[in-house]
């Protein structure tokens, strides 16, 4: 079987990959720090715990492997954190993937599948987001992305790292059959504090600004369900295998949906009442993020199927829960 390492295979997105690339057959080689993941995700392949700014424990792992390709999903991710405190950003993300590109180069893994965000566009007021939109990230987490895809440019044209860079939009959900599922701690993400709330697991959700130039005042996001977003993976994966060579990706579904679409469908889907006050806005948020490409569609032939909103926050109800919900 073949190895693939998944950095961050203990988190949210990178356990739904693990599953996914189980199911097709591959052996997904989880490497962790556990900072924010948890080691009861790591369900589907061997468990490495390992920071990536620590190049000796990398190196190791890549020659008891020999993985055919990285999945690299590790990372800081809070908007709000990246804010206050961007030095953990800039170390931990960019420090920490340049070590483990580095490491991957130097053991000769030449394909490489990265997690980027559609937060490294910025504002572009009534611009459709495709790949070739430029980027200004507001904040230094969409900062600390679009330095490690320019790091990934600069090891294609040195050293030919190949590469698929997936600039992900809101991801939601959870696996349907609930064996993984989101839980950060603390919770920032809007649908896990709306079925928290709902839940009764907190007081309440506080809407973040409502005075927005959008139809209801509320920020618009392109919501896609986790478990679409991993199949692109595996697409990635197979397009690196076939050498077509490097590329980019958005992964939305290009349908927006504002903050008050979606408590209104939480409420539907849940036939609860959802308790939430209207608060500021927070820094570093943006109008609007809605993808304009198909490209993934086109020359990935990936068709999200999971993504509408209900069968999203039905799912993530679900896992809600579960008694894995909450450790
Ligand atoms: N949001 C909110 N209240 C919260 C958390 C999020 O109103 O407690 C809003 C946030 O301002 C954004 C949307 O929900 O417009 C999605 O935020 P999330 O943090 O889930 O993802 P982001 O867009 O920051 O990646």
């Amino acid at each position: 079987m073949t190895n693939i390492l998944v950095t961050g295979g203990a988190g949210y997105i990178g356990s739904h990959a693990c599953k996914a690339l189980a199911r097709s057959g591959y052996t997904p080689i989880t490497y962790d720090n556990l900072s924010t993941g948890w080691q009861d995700a790591v369900k589907f392949g061997p468990f490495e715990q390992g920071d990536l700014r620590d190049r000796a424990r990398l190196d190791d792992v890549f020659a008891a492997y020999k993985p055919a390709a990285v999945m690299h999903f590790a990372a800081l991710s809070q908007v709000g954190e990246a804010m206050a405190q961007p030095g953990k950003y800039w170390s931990n993300n960019v420090a920490g993937s340049l070590a483990l590109i580095e490491a991957a180069v130097a053991a000769g893994c030449m394909r490489f599948v990265f997690s980027s965000t559609c937060a490294t566009y910025g504002e572009h007021d009534n611009v459709v987001l495709d790949e070739n939109t430029p980027q200004h990230p507001l904040n230094a987490y969409g900062a600390s992305k679009r330095a490690i895809e320019d790091i990934l440019r600069d090891f294609e044209a040195a050293h030919g790292l190949n590469h698929v860079i997936f600039r992900y939009f809101n991801v939601a959900g959870a696996d349907p059959e609930t064996e993984v599922g989101e839980f950060h701690q603390p919770e920032t993400h809007l649908v896990p504090l709306l079925l928290d709330a709902i839940d009764g697991k907190r007081e309440g959700l506080t809407v973040f600004g409502t005075d927005y130039d959008t139809p209801d005042g509320t920020c618009i996001r392109d919501y896609v369900h986790v478990c679409d977003l991993v199949d692109a993976h595996i697409l990635g994966l197979n397009w690196l295998e076939q050498d077509n060579g490097s590329r980019v990706f958005n992964l939305g579904t290009g349908f927006g949906f504002s903050v008050m679409d979606v408590i209104e469908k939480s409420r539907t889907v849940t036939n609860r009442a959802v308790p939430f006050t209207i608060g500021p806005r927070r820094a570093g948020d943006c109008t609007r993020l809605v993808s304009g490409s198909t490209r993934a569609e086109k020359e990935l032939g990936w068709s999200p199927k999971m993504s509408t909103l209900e069968t999203m926050i039905g799912d993530a109800w679900r896992w809600h829960q579960t008694g894995s919900y909450q450790k």
